[in-house]
């Protein structure tokens, strides 16, 4: 999304609040976009930085070739800043380091942006250390702020930023778009059940390493159905040489999920929301003989529990370990 328009085909109130405020040349100090991702924040935020540092700009849009624009499109401009969590959080230091990067460069009057991403995860005493640099008159600083969960945001720092709620993408819509960029429909399904953004959906479909992924989804559930006995060993042996970072785990256990809840989906009737099987595929059939009612919905509960436990940071073997002996139950 390079132009306030574009941002606007799928962010329109968004587009329309921030175009305002550029027209009437009264952005803000703090900005907290809050959506879900996928939905656009960080377009949305680099837009805004090259807005503001535009040299060439016509109307709301900033060029796109001066060379700030460029500098800030390859992520090197040297008073727009980036920041995101450093392990499970924005710290203190992080933002002490960042400004006296700013105390060196240039102007002390100068325009600054900070561009945060994860803001709530900032410390309080990272949060304070931001509001008290916001607040420094003389300084014409502005920050970009962006998170899923904009409820986890400290008040003080919520109380100060213009929020901005962008809206989460219409799945049937996207399953179109996808299908329009030459993706089978039964993928486009999948794909929209695990991102809504365009570009990851697309890579996905093109990834080895996912194709892999969802190979070994249908297996374990399969192996959890008719050979129990064997599916610590394929965990061993299948899943954990595939899933390796934590990221590639939860993507693991969210695959998990969509095949768990189709399962679910066939049993009630409700077809037609399903995304890893095809209702007219017999597994779906045979899985839900396997798999009574209840026997899911604990080892849904089961699955939900084992990503947070990745979230948190806790051996990926040992929570896969404990999910094999929960489901098997
Ligand atoms: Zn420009």
């Amino acid at each position: 999304m390079k132009t306030w328009s574009e941002v606007g085909e799928i962010q329109p109130l968004a587009s329309k609040i921030i175009t305002n405020s550029i027209k009437k040349d009264r952005i803000s100090h703090a900005y907290l976009l809050h959506g879900a991702r996928g939905t656009g924040k960080e377009a949305i935020a680099v837009l805004l930085a090259k807005v503001l540092f535009c040299t060439n700009r016509s109307g709301v849009d900033p060029c796109l070739e001066c060379n700030a624009c460029r500098r800030i499109e390859s992520g090197n401009h040297p008073d727009v800043h980036f920041l995101e969590p450093d392990g499970q959080s924005i710290k203190k230091e992080q933002i002490e380091h960042l400004q006296k990067e700013f105390a060196y460069s240039g102007m002390e009057s100068s325009q600054k942006v900070y561009i945060i991403k994860g803001a709530d995860t900032l410390t309080v005493n990272a949060a304070n250390r931001i509001l008290k640099f916001l607040e420094e008159p003389s300084r014409k600083t502005t920050a970009i702020m962006m998170t899923e969960n904009s409820q986890s945001i400290i008040p003080t720092i919520r109380s100060r930023c213009q929020i901005i709620d962008l809206q989460p993408l219409n799945p049937k819509a996207f399953q179109q778009k996808l299908m329009d960029s030459g993706i089978q429909r039964q993928s486009a399904i999948l794909l929209s059940a695990m991102t809504n953004n365009l570009d990851d959906a697309i890579a996905l479909n093109g990834d080895e390493w996912f194709a892999q992924a969802r190979k070994l989804m249908i297996q374990l559930v399969e192996m959890v159905s008719k050979k129990p006995d064997e599916v610590f060993l394929f965990i061993h042996n299948q899943w954990m040489p595939h899933f390796k970072d934590r990221d590639q785990h939860e993507q693991g256990l969210d695959l998990l999920l969509l095949a768990f809840k189709d399962i679910l989906y066939f049993h009630i009737g409700k077809e037609e929301a399903m995304v890893t099987l095809d209702k007219d595929d017999e597994k779906a059939e045979s899985f839900g003989m396997v798999f009574s009612q209840e026997r899911l919905l604990r080892i849904l509960h089961t699955l939900l529990d084992a990503k947070r436990k990745i979230k948190q940071n806790v051996n990926p073997t040992l929570v896969m370990e404990q999910l094999t002996v929960q489901i098997q139950r």
